[in-house]
């Protein structure tokens, strides 16, 4: 594979600006800038390298469309996408759109995806969004925000995966590695995942932000993890921020495979 020089960043730019841009304009509520330690240089050099590894990342979860890329995602919450795709396989065989689903009923459901945690109340989940697809949508998954987190078991992350995977568009689901590293990296602090999320695209350059949300779930889940950061597997060693960083040079940039490294789970 070939590998690619990592260029220097730009050097830091005055923020002289960031008074002014949180002073209220009117009518509007004045809307703050988190403090982070990059230059707008570095915050685009971090994504162009995350961008080299993976131009067009995937998700882990296995589906085949927007539907049962919905019902993957609600099965996924507490649980690893490798669990769940080892369920979904035989559920989705048995019924990949949502008249099949509710057809098939809330015990076989439930039986499908027993190895799943908090199985019995996502198969009650997985059977009412499908009825409720069918009797609001005709059967087809809305590329709507309000319509989907209407849906039985979907909140706001579930919604930001399907409207980013499956249609396209610019969202941003915080998970568990996406908030441990907008903190740990001082990129976008956040008590939340709303607030790691909302200053997440505050600095995330917009050619980057379709697909920042893949690259930082792998970045958090395969170099950048909970425990032990392998820093010097990191390709933004030298641009990272964070106080738990063992190594200041950056890893080789060369193209990786678009899902996980390693056909191992991990999370
Ligand atoms: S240098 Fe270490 S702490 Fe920083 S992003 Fe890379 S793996 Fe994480």
């Amino acid at each position: 594979m070939m590998s690619e020089k990592i260029e220097k960043p730009a050097p830091a730019v005055k923020r002289s600006g960031a008074k002014a841009a949180a002073k209220p304009s009117r009518g509007r509520p004045a809307r703050r800038r988190p403090k982070i330690p990059y230059s707008a240089g570095e915050i685009e050099e971090i994504f162009r390298r995350l961008c080299v590894q993976r131009p067009e990342p995937q998700s882990e979860l296995e589906y085949t469309n927007p539907f049962t890329l919905l019902v993957a995602v609600v099965l996924s919450a507490q649980a690893t996408d490798v669990g769940v795709n080892k369920a979904t396989r035989k559920l989705f065989a048995a019924a990949d759109h949502p008249a099949a689903m509710a057809a098939l009923g809330e015990d076989a459901i439930r039986e499908h995806i027993k190895t799943i945690g908090l199985y019995r109340n996502k198969a009650k989940n997985v059977l009412a969004l499908s009825e409720a697809l069918l009797a609001r949508h005709g059967g087809a998954v809305p590329a709507d925000r309000a319509a989907l987190e209407a849906l039985p078991g979907v909140g706001r992350k579930t919604a930001n995966v399907v409207l980013n995977v499956a249609f396209g568009e610019e969202t941003l689901a915080v998970d568990t590695h996406i908030f441990r590293l907008g903190n740990r990296l001082h990129l976008a602090p956040g008590k939340t995942p709303d607030e790691v999320e909302e200053n997440l695209l505050k600095v995330i350059p917009q050619p980057y932000r379709r697909h920042a949300h893949h690259w930082l779930i792998l970045h958090g889940r395969y170099v950048c993890k909970a425990r032990r950061p392998e820093c010097e597997a990191c390709v933004i060693a030298d641009l990272c921020r964070a106080e738990v960083k063992t190594s200041d040079v950056p890893a080789e940039l060369r193209p990786l495979p678009p899902g996980p490294p390693l056909p191992r789970e991990t999370a």
